[in-house]
């Protein structure tokens, strides 16, 4: 990408310097003719490659400033390249070259053009701050020469009139000698040229017919003060029309005159010809602030526009849609970028037709992503209107290349009180917002929820930070036994994980199982607390209490449905049950209802070669699912572990009774088909009454035990032995 980036020397051995100074001399080429300088080319160029250093530095600057660019821009104006050709010109080398001379793979493509963009913005707000400050001091000194001219009348008087002539007629600016009531007495030739070139045409025009209808109010009233004798002058920036009909800006100075007297006599106006500069800035900030592909505002003009709005006062609301499209990827991976840029200008266009009232504005933060704002004083019913509104408009196929698209969108919507937010939590949270619509199928907005914000940024966290935490053995697993009904002793135990979090505590399963299931880290994770609780089981086998029932211990261990698929399964439990010396009777796998639903023999057969090794497996959480009864009969497992909502519908007084029939049938299918069956959340002793009654056979929950380290377990078996 960089021309010349194999020219790198040993002091300079990524080229840098080369590439700055070939940098400096297209530059000098192009502003050394328009400059006003005593120097050869080569001089001049030597002066430009510190300015050249000074933009490669800001284009990497870890953060982003203005400054420099805008010293770069002064640099300019004092080494008299204040012809705004020389401006124009330094614009474009920097547009061209910069990125492609100075551009590294760190700063990235995008990132280079924004920055480019921003600083050439920032050097032409410099050139022309130093141009304007350069002018008033040579206005001032005109100024003072004319004040001079008048007051030393009497005793050099032709002297001091050639003098003040020479300036008048030499002067870059435009100057006017006008009488208190505005009749133009003296013009020089600069001003005549800004004018048009009839010298006639301005002096029959009288000063108080300078109007233009852009004139700020205040012009014409200090101007009336100053022909009062009411202020000696005053400065503006201001229109006027030339004598053919177009515009002239200018910076205008205005001063009164006074007689020897001291009373008021003439007025001069000085004024600076800043057209082609308001031009130009007004391209530059619209560049900057545009997206060049749409047309629509662009990021930086939103943020603006946002921090604007969040600042208001008092009770100002305001509503704001982030709508990122459905499937854009997909389309512009099958159509090619040229018809995707198309379709995106087609999307923009329906946008800004939605947000067309005053306070509304529309636009793209990049790629395949739009925002709209709202400010209205009603937000809270007009931003759900706008997403509406979007989502309407997006409706309606788009035909490109004679075929149609049918473009769908995802809007996350936030809406609130302006002092109470920043605006980058805005955006995060309309992000977050975003995405849950995607997540629901897309084609639809949702409205941001503080909870769900709360919940999907400690998501993320989690998300990140699992990982290490297996490294940083963060897990730690509590048994939670399980108890034969028949005579309430203990027949093993259920392994549940936590997570200790350096921050956040100690962390449920139900907050990082599902994040580890997607990462893929269940399969460490799981290996791990499988090795552990057998591990454990074997360590309780040891201590057995004399005078304990005999029988082994079970050990539980809930297996995910990832780890279901992971080939690794069998030979993993095979080798750890070996290294430890644990017979596989001692082994249940918890595998959910759900995640056996449909299996096919594939996916069984792991299950069916543990069962085979006498490890039991238990489905899990059965009742939740839809499982067909008569489908348990191909399964490869021995006990049935039933969900605690059925235990929780005995909870009420008399229990339900289409909750004890239903046990009931499943208890005896169950013991027809030789399965176990234990039941889950037990937590009342009327409860585990009904539930021994209907034959289940073993029994967890809170009125026996809650989930605890293994020394709990250790205690129940010393309790059994009594
Ligand atoms: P589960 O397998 O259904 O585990 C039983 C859950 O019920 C546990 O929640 C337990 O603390 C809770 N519980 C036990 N007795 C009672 C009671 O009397 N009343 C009530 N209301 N709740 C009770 P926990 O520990 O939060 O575990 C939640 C789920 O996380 C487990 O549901 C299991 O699916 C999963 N899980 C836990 N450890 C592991 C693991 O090592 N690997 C995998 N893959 N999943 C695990
Ligand atoms: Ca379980
Ligand atoms: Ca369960």
């Amino acid at each position: 990408m960089v021309p010349s980036q194999a020219s790198g020397s040993a002091e300079d051995p990524d080229g840098l310097e080369d590439r700055l100074r070939r940098f400096a001399t297209i530059w000098s080429r192009a502003v050394f003719p328009s400059a006003a300088t005593s120097l050869t080319r080569p001089e001049f160029e030597k002066l430009l490659l510190p300015l050249a250093r000074e933009l490669n530095l800001a284009l990497h600057a870890r953060h982003f400033d203005n400054a420099p660019a805008q010293r770069v821009g002064t640099a300019l104006v004092t080494l008299h390249c204040t012809d705004p050709e020389a401006l124009a010109r330094t614009l474009g080398v920097v547009d061209s070259y910069l990125v492609l001379y100075c551009g590294t793979e760190e700063l990235g493509a995008e990132e280079g053009r924004a920055r480019c963009a921003r600083l050439q913005h920032a050097l032409a707000g410099g050139f022309a701050q130093a141009l304007r400050e350069r002018t008033l001091a040579e206005q001032e000194a005109i100024a003072r020469s004319a004040l001079s001219a008048r007051s030393s009348a009497e005793e050099a008087l032709h002297a001091t009139q050639a003098r003040f002539l020479a300036v008048f007629e030499g002067a870059a600016i435009g100057i006017v000698i006008a009488d208190l009531e505005g009749n133009v007495l003296e013009v020089n030739d600069t001003l005549t040229k800004m004018f048009g070139g009839l010298e006639h045409h301005v002096r029959s025009r009288n000063v108080n017919q300078w109007v233009h209808p852009e004139d700020r109010p205040q012009v014409w009233r200090l101007h009336g003060e100053l022909v009062r004798g009411e202020r000696e002058h005053f400065r503006a920036e201001k229109p006027f029309y030339r004598n053919d009909g177009t515009v002239l800006w200018t910076n205008l100075t205005f001063s009164l005159l006074r007689d020897a007297e001291g009373q008021p006599q003439y007025q001069l106006a000085l004024l600076e010809d800043t057209t082609e500069r308001r031009l130009l800035n007004l391209r530059l900030r619209y560049e900057a602030t545009h997206d060049a592909l749409t047309g629509l505002p662009n990021r930086t003009l939103f943020f603006e526009r946002l921090d604007k709005t969040l600042a208001a006062p008092d009770n100002a609301r305001f509503g704001l849609c982030y709508l990122d499209l459905d499937g854009f990827k997909a389309i512009n991976d099958s159509l090619g970028h040229s018809s995707g840029d198309r379709l995106l200008v087609e999307v923009a266009d329906r946008l800004q037709s939605c947000a067309t009232a005053p306070g509304e504005m529309v636009a793209r933060l990049g790629g395949d992503e739009f925002v709209a704002l709202t400010t209205g004083p009603d937000t809270q019913t007009e931003v759900a209107d706008l997403a509406s509104r979007i989502l309407g408009a997006l409706a309606t196929p788009i035909r490109l290349d004679g075929r149609e698209f049918t473009v769908r969108g995802s809007i996350g919507v936030v809406e609130g009180l302006a002092a109470e937010h920043t605006a980058a939590a805005v955006l995060r949270s309309a992000d977050i917002t975003m995405y849950r619509a995607k997540a629901a199928g897309g084609n639809r907005f949702e409205l941001a929820d503080p909870e769900a914000d709360a919940r999907a940024i400690t998501r993320h966290g989690l998300t990140t930070a699992l990982p290490a935490a297996l490294e940083r053995d963060e897990f730690f697993i509590e048994y939670q036994p399980l108890v034969r009904l028949d005579d309430a002793t203990v027949h093993g135990a259920e392994a549940l994980v936590r997570w200790h979090h350096p921050q956040h505590g100690v962390l449920a399963p139900d907050r990082f199982i599902a994040l580890a299931e997607r990462t893929g880290l269940i399969v460490p994770l799981g290996r791990w607390v499988l090795e552990q609780s057998v591990r454990q089981a074997m360590l309780w086998q040891d201590d057995r209490p004399e005078g304990a029932a005999p029988g082994l211990l079970t050990v539980n261990v809930n297996l995910s449905p990832t780890q279901l698929h992971h080939p690794g399964l069998v030979a993993d439990t095979v080798d750890i049950l070996e290294r430890v010396g644990l017979p596989p009777g001692a082994l249940c796998l918890e595998v959910t209802e759900s995640a056996l639903i449909g299996a096919d023999e594939d996916l069984l057969k792991p299950l069916r070669q543990l069962a085979e090794m006498g490890v039991e497996i238990a489905l899990d959480d059965f009742g939740t699912g839809y499982s067909n009864l008569a489908n348990l009969r191909r399964l490869p497992v021995s006990v049935l572990k039933l969900d605690r909502s059925f235990t929780q519908g005995m909870q009420q007084h008399p229990a339900d009774e289409v909750d004890l029939k239903i046990v009931e049938g499943i208890v005896s299918l169950a013991h027809s088909l030789d399965l176990a069956v234990t039941v889950e959340g037990v937590e009342t002793g009327a409860q585990a009454d009904h539930l021994r009654r209907l034959g289940c056979d073993t029994a967890q929950g809170w009125y026996y035990a809650r989930p605890g380290p293994p020394s709990q377990l250790h205690r129940l078996l010393l309790v059994d032995a009594v």
